[in-house]
């Protein structure tokens, strides 16, 4: 069809519609999210850290509201259990799912309180979720 070249006015409009997708989907999809290391150990290092207060509490683990979490990744590398991965590491969607849940059932937690006891026994046991968690909040 005549007259259907694109202009540079067009291709800067198209441009500039996709960079919007693209970070459109850069907030929506990226979080953190703690994974089933953190049960038992619960060093809560990584409260300490987080700038926007967005872990909770249960009795045997805590977890991120992913939609509270501004992808900051700075509680990643303070877990000594390794507990917390990103949303793009494969496998996650499991651990994305239960950490939305329980945000909006357990306590916000913004301190670090006091760490179990045997948590270092607990730092190298695999597949803790299935025998060790614990639905319950923490008090
Ligand atoms: S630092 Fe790691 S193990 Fe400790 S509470 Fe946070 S996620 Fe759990
Ligand atoms: S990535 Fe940042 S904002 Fe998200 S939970 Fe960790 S410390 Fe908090």
């Amino acid at each position: 069809m005549r007259g259907m070249r694109k202009t540079p006015c067009s291709i800067h409009k198209n441009v500039l519609h996709m960079l919007k997708l693209l970070s459109l989907e850069l907030i929506i999809s990226m979080t953190y999210v703690v994974t089933e290391n953190c049960i038992r150990c619960k060093y809560q290092d990584c409260v300490s850290v987080c700038p926007v207060d967005c872990f909770y509490e249960g009795e045997t683990m805590l977890v991120i509201d992913p939609d509270q979490c501004i992808d900051c990744g700075v509680c990643e590398i303070e877990c000594p259990a390794e507990a917390i991965i990103a949303d793009t590491v494969p496998g996650a969607e499991k651990w994305i799912e239960l950490n939305r849940n329980y945000a909006h059932i357990w306590p916000n937690i913004t301190q670090k309180g006091a760490v179990p006891a045997d948590a270092d026994d607990w730092l190298k046991t695999p597949n803790k979720y299935e025998t060790y968690f614990n639905k319950e909040s923490n008090g």
